[in-house]
């Protein structure tokens, strides 16, 4: 007999939303932004040179760096680049847990925390959110290997003030504390001014939600020169080449319009006020999301059947069968047309359920 599952390196993966495509579907899963990149990533595609592709990008992905470094008023050795923000939390997750008390996250958030804290064996312990899906700070006051959240939190939209941040990074100077704001330009606060202020703080943010390009794969993080230089030494010694030459073009010409960028995270804003108003009107609960999208309860339909019922008719929504939660829907903020049609089938629905 063989014995090499022995030498396995055994886990059990993230289970991304499904990507389902259907020219009529309304695709509402997976927190991607309906409106298109800003329209000179458009013009960088249409100018791009493929001869190019023949030398590998810049390994310090310097172009990218330098317009988020302007864009976020910090210093180019402030910023970290990745493939999704995904990989920069992989590679913080390798660089900054590495001790043997746990490291700590709420038990209900982000589904990869769990997943990498056993790929890179760091051990960790998952903090209940209180009855109001609220992250409680003084839960974080204890000894710890490191602390990462969302913020505003993933799935329940439900976001954190920064002066509460704030108190989580100064009873922790003794381990970094990843703040995941994958949702913070739809209306919450960023914890990018505390930067300035400790050494331990990484704010890590992605171009999929916001900046409407999930399929191009960038994330990034600002931190203190100090925890940036020991990101940079891990992931030189991983992968040198973790950008493409599109890539960083096409991203820095989405960091450069500011003005389209601030169009669309407002329009997205405004149509999740509207949707909240309407939701209420249908008989759902919920908290008070600052994110792209909503984490609804329906009074008294369950959610599977619901979430059924939606996915027969090409619309996707969010279902996930954990304790908890399993009763909730996180329906993703489309356009004003999208939702209305939306709305349209749970009223004819919820009317016959
Ligand atoms: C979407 C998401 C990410 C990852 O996004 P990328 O597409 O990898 O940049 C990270 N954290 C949270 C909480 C998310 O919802």
């Amino acid at each position: 007999m063989s014995r090499w599952r022995e030498n396995v390196r055994e886990v059990t993966p993230y289970v991304p939303g499904e990507q389902p495509d259907e020219p009529d579907m309304i695709k509402l899963n997976t927190n991607e932004n309906p409106y298109p990149p800003a329209p000179g990533v458009q013009e960088v595609l249409r100018s791009f040179d493929a001869d190019s592709l023949r030398l590998y990008p810049d390994p310090a992905a310097g172009e990218l760096l330098d317009a988020l470094a302007e864009r976020y008023h910090v210093k180019p050795s402030q910023v970290f680049v990745g493939v999704g923000s995904d990989d920069v939390l992989a590679m913080a997750f390798l660089t900054f847990f590495n001790s043997e008390k746990p490291v700590l996250f709420p038990d209900i958030t982000y589904s990869f925390y769990d997943v990498w804290a056993e790929l890179f064996r760091i051990p960790y312990h998952q903090i209940p959110l209180d009855e109001q899906f609220r992250i409680v700070p003084e839960d974080y006051f204890a000894d710890n290997g490191g602390i990462v959240f969302p913020n505003p939190n993933a799935p329940t939209g439900i976001d954190l003030p920064l002066t509460e941040v704030e108190r989580i990074v100064r009873a922790n100077p003794d381990s970094v504390v990843i703040v995941d704001e994958a949702y913070v330009d739809f209306g919450a606060e960023s914890a990018l001014p505390l930067v300035r202020k400790y050494e331990n703080v990484l704010v890590v943010q992605t171009f999929s939600k916001s900046r409407s390009m999930a399929g191009m794969r960038i994330g990034f993080c600002i931190g203190s020169e100090a925890l940036i230089s020991c990101l940079n030494n891990a992931k030189y010694s991983f992968n040198s080449y973790t950008m493409n030459r599109l890539t960083l073009k096409l991203g820095a010409a989405s960091v450069k319009d500011e003005a389209y960028f601030r169009t669309v995270t407002e329009k997205i804003a405004e149509t999740r006020e509207w949707s909240k108003r309407e939701l209420s009107r249908l008989g759902f609960v919920f908290g008070d999301s600052r994110a792209n999208f909503i984490f609804a309860a329906h009074r008294t339909v369950p959610a599977k059947k619901i979430f059924q019922a939606l996915r027969e008719h090409h619309i996707y929504v969010r279902y996930f069968d954990k304790p908890r939660i399993d009763n909730y829907l996180r329906i993703t903020i489309g356009t004003r047309e999208q939702m209305q049609k939306l709305f349209d089938f749970l009223k004819d629905y919820l009317a016959g359920a």
